[in-house]
């Protein structure tokens, strides 16, 4: 091979690796990359670590469910679903990110005002999956501190970004009082759906006790304007078919507040 070749090759696998990690690295990209099989499958996780590992609440004798919210806060868009929200008098789950709240402070506490539930969703949004359990305790322990200095409590629920735990680190938290809450009705929000597609992705798979995953925070350039519009239809919806949306708590009849032990 001859120098500029090579430089050339040189070049191109660099380009290609930098593309892929700056994929990788968006915000709320989840299970683009599959999975490796030797994973433990959510569901499995949920029984082995039951109540601390929540997937949906059991759909005996009720027909609640509960909307949650992602990647908050973002000016851009927790706002109007929070406008919406207001409009419709319905209560929901708002998962913050540390980073986030630390520049819109003054968000979070209107999400807490307006009768919402808070959880963790990490200070940075890292994959947990590829984290050592000290790291993963860094991340939960300082979105924790920034929560609490706006809110004045530290919330039990916790979402890890992607969805992605390991059973050292449920274990760990399910001792410190933390329930991990992820989803069962993914509305693929973050792919940028149109309102009409968000509406069919959680109208087709929502059931009793239901936990929906959507987003009100994106990445740069990022547009969850499919959300917002489909917000109220899908609450529409799910009244006429005699769902009642809840907050997570409320769902899982857990407090909002952790128990520090
Ligand atoms: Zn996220």
């Amino acid at each position: 091979m001859t120098k500029s070749r090579f430089r050339r090759v040189v070049m191109v696998l660099l380009s290609a690796i930098t593309l892929l990690s700056m994929w990788g690295s968006c915000l709320p990209v989840r299970a683009v990359i599959a999975k490796p099989s030797k994973k433990i499958s959510w569901t499995e996780l949920e029984r082995r670590f039951e109540g601390a590992f929540v997937l949906s609440a059991s759909s005996q004798g009720t027909r609640k469910v509960a909307l949650t919210f992602d990647d908050v806060p973002d000016p851009r868009f927790t706002p109007q679903v929070l406008n919406v929200l207001k409009k419709k008098g319905v209560a929901a789950t708002f998962f913050v990110v540390g980073t986030r709240s630390m520049k819109h402070p003054d968000l979070v506490r209107r999400i807490k005002k307006e009768g919402h539930n808070l959880g963790n969703h990490s200070y940075s949004h890292p994959d947990f999956s590829k984290m050592s359990l000290s790291q993963v305790q860094d991340q939960i322990g300082r979105a924790e501190k920034i929560i609490e200095g706006i809110v004045g409590f530290k919330p039990r629920l916790v979402r890890p970004p992607y969805g992605e735990i390991m059973p050292k680190q449920l274990e760990w938290a399910k001792k410190q009082g933390y329930t991990v809450v992820n989803w069962n009705v993914d509305s693929s929000d973050w792919r940028q759906l149109s309102a009409d597609q968000v509406f069919r992705n959680v109208t087709r798979s929502v059931r009793p006790g239901s936990v929906v995953l959507m987003h009100a925070g994106g990445g740069v350039g990022q547009s969850l304007s499919g959300t917002v519009k489909a917000l109220p239809r899908i609450i529409d919806w799910l009244r006429a078919h005699d769902y009642e949306p809840v907050t997570l708590t409320e769902l899982l009849d857990i407090p909002e507040k952790r128990k520090v032990r």
